[in-house]
């Protein structure tokens, strides 16, 4: 089947291939072919667009001065432009990640639920008066950072760069965007619905380019004011440390390592589906994976039971045929990276309960096997790094004490989950977690009203919610002597 989406940069309102000497392949990885091909942004490319975006956002700028309402306005029409191209963009998020049309489809609706909300904060962003010693008037005005660069992965390639540029539009930036090489398409939809929904040019600017050639230029640029990832810890720790060299804002939205703790008071249907969600979903290539299994001994057995039987039953299936639940991974190399994983485990002690290797039916495309390690203690590497793959690692506890400390004793912090039927048991561990998010009796879960984030290792800041209005507004106050 062949593409005919967008494939060139976006740079202050032009479709271009800019300077680009290469290009991107974008790979089916249920088939292994190339079906597109983008031209590779350089560097010169991200200073255009940077420059572009700073212009749209100068003082005196239309986009500044607009009229909130009517930014809110050209927002609802950027959704609705969204809305007219959903079967394209899932289609195409579906071929360059491998994830099944109705994963895409959850993925998209996200999207423009996010979009909506946010185009209803354009005209609510206040300032406050703050009450001050002598005849004086004191106030705060919030205004746009500035201009913002949004770097985004490959496992949800539209909803995260859509998670963060929402917010940073409302609030009435200009804003860059560099998505993953890996699956570089979807994001060039964006730049569609700014052309249909008339957004003022270089508002909206999207390089598609290798994170190793146009990643630091990027981040390091004078004029970007804010710089939000989305990606590993690895990688985030580095654009932290450069934006911090530039005094820039930033957002990190890093890697997880979640624990599902089952307790016996818990309904084992709904944990069960809990679990299968949390780890299988989108081949298990999320930052907010409930990775680890932390059973109750009274029902660890019956549990792993379950699990692994849900697991088992998981048609694996093209994702653009969408015959499957569980599509394969993104890429050979991450493939390989999970293979690795469970080797790894396997040599320091874990017992196979589930899959283990690659599909015996599956001879094109990079599919994997749902994977269930049991006899998993958290010293060993599969409970302590993530492994970004569809593989659980269950551990057994004997108490509360001793979940909560296994819980906790991870590098990461973004979400976890507890399931259990006894209130004061599951307000107790929403205190006590040391997560940036806790979800009870359901999980993985987030709503664009609700801030999303992590501690530790997981990242700083928080996107969704007013508090991604937070970070993409600066804070400016006004002392007004009347004496
Ligand atoms: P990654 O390798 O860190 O890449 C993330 C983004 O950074 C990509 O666009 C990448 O570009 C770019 N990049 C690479 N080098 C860079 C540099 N020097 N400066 C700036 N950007 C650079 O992560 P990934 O493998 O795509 O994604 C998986 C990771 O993301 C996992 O750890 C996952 O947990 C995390 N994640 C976190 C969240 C969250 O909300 N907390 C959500 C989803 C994923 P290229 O791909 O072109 O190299």
């Amino acid at each position: 089947m062949s593409y005919d989406g967008p494939t060139s940069l976006y740079i202050g309102g032009e479709w271009t291939d800019g300077a680009a000497e290469d290009t991107i392949e974008s790979v089916d990885p249920a088939t292994g072919e190339t079906y597109a091909t983008v031209p590779a942004a350089t560097a010169a490319d991200v200073d255009s667009a940077v420059e572009a975006a700073a212009a749209a956002v100068a003082r005196g700028s239309e986009w500044r001065s607009i009229d909130p309402r009517e930014r809110a306005a050209i927002l609802h029409d950027f959704t609705d432009a969204l809305e007219s191209m959903r079967d394209d963009v899932t289609l195409t998020e579906s071929r360059d990640n491998g994830k099944t049309l109705f994963e895409a489809k959850l993925e998209f609706g996200m999207v423009t639920d996010t979009f909506r909300y946010f185009a209803g904060w354009a005209d609510k962003i206040e300032g406050s008066q703050i009450p001050v010693p002598g005849d004086r008037v004191d106030y705060t005005l919030r205004e746009p950072v500035g201009v913002t660069a949004h770097i985004a992965p490959w496992n949800y390639p539209f909803q995260l760069s859509g998670r963060s540029l929402a917010p940073a539009l409302a609030a009435g930036n200009s804003v860059v965007l560099k998505p993953s090489a890996q699956t570089p398409l979807s994001a060039l939809y964006y730049a569609e619905a700014a052309e249909q929904a008339g957004l003022p040019d270089g508002v909206l600017n999207v390089v598609p380019g290798r994170g190793s050639t146009v990643g630091d230029p990027l981040v390091t640029h004078d004029d970007v004011d804010h710089v939000a990832f989305t990606g590993s810890t690895e990688i985030g720790k580095r654009v932290g440390g450069n934006a911090g060299e530039n005094v820039a804002d930033v957002t990190l939205e890093l890697g997880g390592k979640g624990p599902q703790i089952v307790f016996p008071d818990a309904d084992l249907e709904a944990a069960t589906q809990g679990v299968h969600y949390g780890i299988f979903m989108n081949c298990g290539q999320m930052c907010w994976a409930g990775s680890r299994l932390l059973a109750h001994e009274a029902i660890h057995d019956d549990l792993v039971e379950m699990v692994v039987e849900s697991a088992e039953s998981i048609p694996l299936g093209s994702g653009i045929d969408d015959d499957g639940r569980m599509g394969p991974m993104v890429s050979e190399s991450q493939r390989e990276e999970v293979l690795e994983y469970i080797e790894t485990g396997k040599a320091e002690g874990a017992t196979v309960a589930a899959g283990g290797g690659i599909p015996a039916d599956k001879d094109a495309g990079y599919f994997i096997e749902p994977t269930i390690l049991t006899d998993v203690t958290n010293d060993m590497t599969i409970a302590r790094e993530e492994i970004f793959g569809p593989v659980l690692s269950v551990i057994e506890v004997s108490d509360e004490q001793k979940a909560l400390e296994v819980a906790n004793d991870s590098p990461y912090g973004l979400m976890a989950c507890v399931w259990t039927s006894d209130l004061e048991r599951a307000h107790e561990f929403a205190r006590d977690l040391e997560y940036g998010m806790v979800n009870v009796n359901e999980t993985p879960n987030t709503f664009p009203q609700t801030p999303f984030g992590g501690v530790k290792e997981s990242g700083v800041g928080r996107e969704q919610g007013k508090y991604a209005i937070e970070e993409y507004t600066r804070v400016r106050n006004v002392n007004l002597n009347l004496e």
